[in-house]
């Protein structure tokens, strides 16, 4: 008979709000030193309902801590060349310190062009070339922020990663391969999974440490789950307009010994790195 397990479901807010507690107090000690504070600049091209909620959930957590956030709307026809010029103003504006520009966007601007035109000081998203291969070469750079909050969590909760078995089931550019070589920096061991992954179950069952970045709703069942694993929910999709995740939250309880849940669990991490990068690249400028 298997023992049961205590499961921790992860307050990712939680951990969130004493993050962004320390940064307000760092932001508001160069304030009291007479400087403006850090700025993040955020864009948005076109009217999709989902980033509109995204960028407003960001500009409210800047404003929290005393971070400064511009927004810059570009309607859903504006061309790459009309992207690439703002950015290219903000680049050159010394009174922004980070700038985002929210994902998707429409089908004639490409993502690529447009992470690779953000200055690389101020590439608080972790998504320039630049940032993506100095992490390839373990070297300081932006981190993209979901990864960044993953590992925060896996720090917080003392998850041993040195010699772990690691699955990461997605291998997007903004969390699945970063997280991978996150996750081989601390020495585990790392297993990629993604559409073609053939005996996904198995390979999940090998995990002390799964991620899961799918968008596939409850794709990951308790019967997936190696006793002990720390298990992290990304996924973000909804069914008849409720969220859920990529993990069948209830199923894994008893089994995993942390799970983060789809809501309030990786998400607010997500944000708050946004807070921290925009925060280093301002530090950074001033130095
Ligand atoms: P993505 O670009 O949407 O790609 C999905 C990945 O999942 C791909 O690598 C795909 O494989 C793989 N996949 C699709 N169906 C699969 C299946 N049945 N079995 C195994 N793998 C499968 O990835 P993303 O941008 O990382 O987003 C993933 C999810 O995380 C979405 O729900 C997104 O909304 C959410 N998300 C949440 C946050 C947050 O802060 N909470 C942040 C970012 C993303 P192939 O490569 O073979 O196509």
């Amino acid at each position: 008979m298997s023992s049961h397990i205590e499961t921790t479901v992860v307050n990712g807010l939680g951990l969130a709000q004493e993050i962004r507690k320390d940064l307000s107090e760092k932001v508001a000690q160069h304030v009291a030193a007479g400087r403006r504070p850090p700025c993040l600049a955020v864009v948005l091209v076109g009217e999709d309902p989902g980033s509109a909620s995204y960028i407003k959930g960001k500009r409210r957590a800047c404003k929290r801590i005393g971070m400064e956030s511009v927004e810059h709307n570009l309607p859903d026809t504006a061309t790459e060349d009309e992207v690439l010029e703002l950015v290219a103003t903000l680049n050159r504006d010394d009174g922004v310190d980070g700038i985002l520009v929210q994902l998707p966007l429409p089908k004639q601007v490409s993502p690529n062009a447009v992470a690779e035109s953000v200055d690389p000081g101020k590439d608080v998203d972790g998504l320039h070339p630049l940032s993506a291969g100095r992490l390839l070469h373990g070297e300081p750079c932006f981190l993209p922020c979901t990864p960044q909050g993953i590992m925060e969590i896996l720090r917080r909760f003392e998850i041993p990663l040195k010699g772990a078995r690691a699955v990461v089931i997605g291998r997007s550019a903004i969390v699945g391969k970063p997280i991978s070589l996150l996750l081989q920096r601390e020495h585990a061991t790392v297993t990629m999974c993604h559409s073609r992954t053939v005996d996904l179950a198995e390979r999940c069952r090998e995990a002390d440490v799964l991620v899961v970045a799918v968008g596939v709703p409850l794709l990951v069942k308790g019967d997936w789950i190696k006793p002990g694993a720390a298990v992290i929910d990304v996924g973000a999709s909804a069914v008849d307009g409720e969220p859920v995740g990529d993990v069948d939250t209830e199923a894994v309880m008893g089994i995993a010994k942390i799970v983060t849940p789809h809501r309030r669990g990786v998400g607010p991490l997500t944000i708050t790195m946004l807070l921290v990068n925009t925060f280093d690249a301002y530090e950074a400028r001033l130095a």
